[in-house]
């Protein structure tokens, strides 16, 4: 059994301009799946001929929850950093691009709800966007993976209405009361390398259900260190911290997460 990190963002610049450095660490710390994950069509292009030249990264696709209500974010007045200039693809060219490369998706992500950079007004919109996404998803049997930021009792019923037991959060207020209710409804949570550092994702992964327990690192975001960038291998180190958490061997960890990821993704790592 492998190590994992379920939501990585290897297609962002400043990760693949080492490209193979940053996967020749990961296989060196063990890791032995990296799902990739997509924000908007160009992103999901790239990350799928990254998938295509690499047997450790399985594609993800999707749409930022920012991006799913861009264009009328923008022409709204209100700004959102990015580093691509011009207009961006408006929800049906996302939706057909999604819709295209669904069947050869490991999962769809990341997909969900952002009541931080979407504005009150667009959240209806938003709502329905991510809804039809996860009816996509659902249709052609792949599990997702879920961003949510200030919108996690939202997000939580309308997967639940829609029917999606086969879901990670990836992003998310890590508030041990809510995350037990998502382990409760037959979720997974994902647990970032910075764990070791942060009280809330440490606790979180102290107390909830050990097999509804997976591992990210968002890279490049959320690095474990201050400064440097984040990357795949340093799914090792919160591996180790639930080892001394759980008091297990390294061994049966790496076993126990494997059996999560492959309850969820129907593959090992
Ligand atoms: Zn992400």
């Amino acid at each position: 059994m492998a190590l994992f990190d379920v939501h990585a963002h290897l297609t962002d610049r400043r990760l693949a301009a080492d490209e193979a450095g940053v996967l020749a660490r990961a296989a060196a710390a063990g890791v032995g799946t990296i799902i990739s994950n997509g924000l908007n069509p160009e992103d999901n292009a790239a990350v799928a001929a990254l998938a295509a030249r690499s047997p450790l990264v399985k594609p993800a696709f999707g749409l930022y929850p920012v991006d799913a209500v861009l264009p009328e974010l923008l022409a709204s007045g209100h700004s959102y950093p990015r580093d691509v200039e011009g207009e961006p693809p408006d929800f049906d060219a996302c939706y057909a691009d999604l819709e295209r490369r669904i069947d050869g998706a490991f999962a769809m992500g990341e997909v969900g709800l952002d009541h931080h950079w979407v504005p009150e007004a667009l959240w209806a919109l938003q709502e329905e966007r991510f809804r039809t996404l996860v009816r996509l998803a659902l249709a052609a049997d792949k599990p997702l993976i879920v961003h949510t930021r200030k919108a996690e009792a939202r997000a939580l019923e309308v997967l639940l209405e829609e029917g999606a037991q086969r879901v990670v959060w990836h992003c998310f207020s890590a508030k041990v009361k809510l995350g037990e209710r998502i382990a409760a409804a037959g979720h997974w949570l994902s647990i970032p390398a910075n764990a070791h550092k942060a009280e809330n994702f440490r606790l979180m992964l102290e107390k909830l259900p050990r097999d509804k327990v997976l591992l990210e690192t968002d890279c490049p975001y959320l690095g474990p260190e201050k400064g440097a960038l984040n990357e795949p291998a340093n799914v090792a180190g919160t591996a180790a911290l639930a080892a001394r958490l759980w008091g297990a061997t390294p061994e049966a960890v790496v076993a126990q997460l494997g059996s999560n990821f492959a309850a969820l993704f129907r593959a090992a790592p």
